[in-house]
Parts: structure tokens; C-alpha cells; sequence
């Protein structure tokens, strides 16, 4: 081998990255022997079984695309329009076919969340974005990897087990008009900690009055309150201002996780500059992934378009909200500290535990839990909730 070539690669200049710290609870619970064990770790829906189904519209879906689908070719940096389409009314409802917004089919959330971050980047490099602590441990490598600065403000109480909106618009005082303000459309992750109504209103009015651009993450659209419901926060903001974006993800709602289904809105002032985002956004996508994976967004679609599958959805994805507001109300029912977690919304909560209880309720019950002690409620039955909170008790006041 020649000098110039052994010289020639860089790599070992890389930094050692750590681990995903999810994936190496997995690994241990996996390695746990004892039959009682309890996986609240990963965030993926279970139902009663332990198991993370595909549902009965997606099953349907994809028998009926195996048999009508003729072409494997590609489609196109947008996707799959008509997904995208169809898609926009059950977020946006009659706000959906603006023409002063430019929507494409994106890799899942994070794909969407990226591609907005690139978007933004190269409108205003200097937008810093704003992330509450905590949120989705993935957004602040997102944006950072676009090139943009976060900043953290305040957003969860820990003592009230809810939102610090004092503290949250003390610390917004900082952003300038231009900055970017990433908002959980509902079922916040990690904490499950809802704004009111009325502190929508007044972020909406904050961004309005301070020019500042809501960044909606809906990544479980149907898991918290109702698909509607869900998505009342998103049609307000998008009612109110003239910009705004949305990254949504398919994944949850659809249970399609590994088949990396979302979209990406932006909503303009007017039509010609919807028209240059819609441009930007697919030369982006074109550097970033060419054109994003067909076969999920293609079952969306497929069961958008049948009035019948469309109900089936609709009434499975019901339960398995079900499922998780039952659970919800079982575990706030156990002890007064707990009781925040019966208001809380989506898959996820944060318990009021150091690192060091989470150890022990891995170590002494076999209870899996993320290391800042968020638990996917989808994890328990009711069967395991007494053992689960029994467990807990004595570590709470
Ligand atoms: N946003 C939030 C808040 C999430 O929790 C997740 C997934 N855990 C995503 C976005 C990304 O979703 P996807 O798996 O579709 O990329």
C-alpha cells in the first residue's frame, strides 16, 4: 500500500460518539432472566400482549397495494402527493388545501424535522431555535447538524409534574424576531405535559407580536385526546400566523415505524413565496435522501382513500389511545404524587425519581425505565401496574 493512500484517511480524527442509551436497555432487558420483568423503555405502542401489532387498516392496505401495484419506479422528490394530500385534511381539517402551503412526504418525523432545519438554515442561518428541557432527546442534533444554534428554555415543572409556563416566557424574552420555536403539537416526549388551551392562545399571540416561527412537531396525532383534538393546537397556530411549519410522523399513529413515514408542511405569507419553499424544500430533499421510501406513505394513502379502511383506522387507533388513558388513570389512582400522570397525554411520563431509584427498579424488580426515569405507559397492563407502582412507592414522597 503507498503512503498516500495510508495517509489519506482522516477517520481516526473522529471523536467516539456514545452509545444510544435506549438501545443498550434493550440489550439488558433482553439478557434478564426473570419472568416478571417490565420493559418501559423503548418508545414504541404495545398492546395487552407485550407487542407492537400492525394494525388490521395497515394489513388490509398492503394486500390490496400488493395486488394493484404494477411499477416499483420512482416517484419523485414529494413522494407520494395524493398521501400528502389526504394526509393534510386529517391534520389541518379545512385549513388543509391553502395555497399558501407547500407540503411534501418526508422519511418519518425526524426526516421532516430535518429537512425543516435545512430549510431554515439556508433562509436565515442565523435563526437560533428554541428547545424545551427537557424534549425528544433527537431535536437538538437535528437542528445543531443543520448548522443552527439552540437554546433551551424552561418547560417542565418537575414539583407540579406540569408545564412552567412563567418560567418558559421568562426565558423566551431572550428570542429575537426570526428565531424558531419547536412546540409538541400534543403528547409531549418525554414528559406528556400538556399547554392549555389558553397557553396556546398566548404562545401563538408570543409568536405573532415577537415574530417568531412556531416549529410544530406532530408525532402522535390520535394518541392523546383524539385525531381533532390532537391536532387543535397545530390548525391554531397555522389560523393565526402567517408562517409556520409542521414535521409530522406516520409512525405512531399508523404503527409503521420501521417503514419511515412523515411529512413536512410549511405555511407561507403568500403564494409565490410558498412557491420558493416548495422549490427549496425539494432541492433539499434531493441532497438529502433524493426521494423518501414509497411503502409506508403508499399504505397512508391506500387507507386514506377507502372510506372503510379510513373507519378501521379510526377505531383501532381509538383503542390504543384507550389503552393508554385506562393506564394512565390506573397509575394515577395508586398515589397522590402519581396523580399528574392521569392528566398527562401520549405515550410517555416522566417519574419524580433520581437516576440512582431507576438503577434499583431495574436492579431489585426488573423494571425497565429510560435513565432521566421516562416510562412508555404502553409498556404496562393493568395486571403489572400494582406490581409496578408497588414497587415505586417507597421511593416517593
Ligand atoms: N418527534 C418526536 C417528539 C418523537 O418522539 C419522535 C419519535 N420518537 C419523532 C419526532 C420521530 O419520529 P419518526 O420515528 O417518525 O422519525
Amino acid at each position: 500500500m503507498s503512503d498516500v493512500l495510508e495517509a489519506s484517511l482522516p477517520f481516526d480524527l473522529l471523536a467516539p460518539q456514545p452509545a444510544d442509551a435506549l438501545l443498550g436497555l434493550i440489550t439488558l432487558y433482553r439478557a434478564d432472566s426473570r419472568l416478571d420483568k417490565i420493559d418501559l423503555g423503548v418508545g414504541v405502542f404495545r398492546d395487552d400482549d407485550g407487542q407492537t401489532p400492525i394494525m388490521r387498516a395497515v394489513k388490509a392496505a398492503e394486500a390490496a397495494l400488493f395486488e394493484v401495484q404494477t411499477t416499483k419506479s420512482y416517484l419523485g422528490a414529494e413522494g407520494d402527493a395524493l398521501y400528502t394530500e389526504l394526509l393534510a385534511e386529517i391534520v389541518f381539517g379545512d385549513q388543509a388545501s391553502s395555497e399558501r402551503m407547500s407540503g411534501v412526504q418526508t422519511p418519518g418525523g425526524t426526516g421532516a424535522l430535518r429537512l425543516g432545519a435545512e430549510l431554515l438554515a439556508r433562509a436565515n442561518p442565523d435563526a437560533k431555535v428554541w428547545l424545551g428541557s427537557p424534549t425528544w432527546p433527537n431535536h437538538a442534533p437535528i437542528f445543531a447538524e443543520a448548522g443552527l444554534k439552540t437554546r433551551n428554555h424552561r418547560f417542565y415543572d418537575h414539583a407540579s409534574a406540569g408545564v412552567d409556563f412563567t418560567g418558559m416566557l421568562d426565558d423566551l424574552r431572550d428570542a429575537r424576531a426570526g428565531d424558531v420555536i419547536l412546540l409538541h403539537g400534543c403528547c409531549h416526549n418525554p414528559t406528556g405535559a400538556s399547554f392549555s388551551p389558553d397557553q396556546w392562545a398566548a404562545l401563538s399571540n408570543l409568536c405573532e407580536t415577537r415574530g417568531l416561527i412556531p416549529f410544530i412537531d406532530l408525532a402522535y396525532q390520535g394518541l392523546g385526546d383524539g385525531l381533532a383534538e390532537d391536532a387543535l393546537a397545530t390548525r391554531t397556530i397555522f389560523a393565526q400566523l402567517p408562517s409556520a411549519i409542521l414535521a409530522y410522523s406516520c409512525d405512531k399513529n399508523f404503527g409503521l415505524y420501521r417503514e419511515r413515514v412523515g411529512a413536512l408542511w410549511v405555511q407561507s405569507g403568500n403564494r409565490a413565496i410558498a412557491d420558493r419553499v416548495r422549490m427549496n424544500m425539494l432541492s433539499l430533499a434531493r441532497s438529502l435522501w433524493s426521494m423518501p421510501p414509497d411503502h409506508g406513505a403508499a399504505v397512508v394513502r391506500t387507507i386514506l382513500e377507502d372510506a372503510a379502511l379510513r373507519a378501521d383506522w379510526v377505531s383501532e387507533l381509538g383503542s390504543m389511545r384507550e389503552r393508554l388513558n385506562g393506564l394512565r388513570r390506573l397509575v394515577a389512582a395508586a398515589h397522590p404524587r402519581l396523580s399528574p400522570i392521569g392528566v398527562q397525554r401520549g405515550m410517555f411520563a416522566m417519574l419524580p425519581i433520581a437516576p440512582a431509584v431507576v438503577a434499583a427498579l431495574r436492579e431489585d424488580h426488573g423494571i425497565y425505565m429510560a435513565g432521566n426515569g421516562r416510562i412508555n405507559i404502553a409498556g404496562l397492563r393493568a395486571e403489572t401496574v400494582p406490581i409496578f407502582t408497588q414497587a415505586l412507592m417507597p421511593h416517593i414522597d
